[in-house]
């Protein structure tokens, strides 16, 4: 079940938060996720779109050159909080 906003434990739902204003598209983190959590639209930026089979390894987040991603801890509502910076965090 998911959910969005601030309520409930919807923190397993999205384990890595992507921010749409530093991400610039490049694929990095697609490629080298081990899960193929992450996807990028054409033209757009990069989107979790398997969130329950991301295992928190933190690749995406070392590997983005632009300090994009955020690794939200298990059990974490950091949610909510990286929810202000806007892009697919709040979508
Ligand atoms: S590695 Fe970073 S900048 Fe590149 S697509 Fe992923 S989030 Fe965006
Ligand atoms: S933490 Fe690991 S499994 Fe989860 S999205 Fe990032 S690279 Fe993929």
């Amino acid at each position: 079940m998911q959910r969005s906003g601030n309520a409930g434990p919807a923190v397993n739902s999205r384990p890595v938060i992507v921010n749409d204003r530093w991400c610039k598209g490049c694929d990095i983190c697609v490629v080298f996720c081990p899960k193929k959590v992450l996807e990028r639209p054409e033209g757009g930026k990069a989107q979790v779109v398997r969130g329950e089979d991301c295992t928190r390894c933190g690749i995406c987040e070392m590997m983005c050159p632009d300090f994009a991603i955020t690794l939200v801890p298990a059990g974490d509502k950091m949610e909510s909080r990286f929810g202000r910076l806007g892009g697919n965090a709040d979508a």
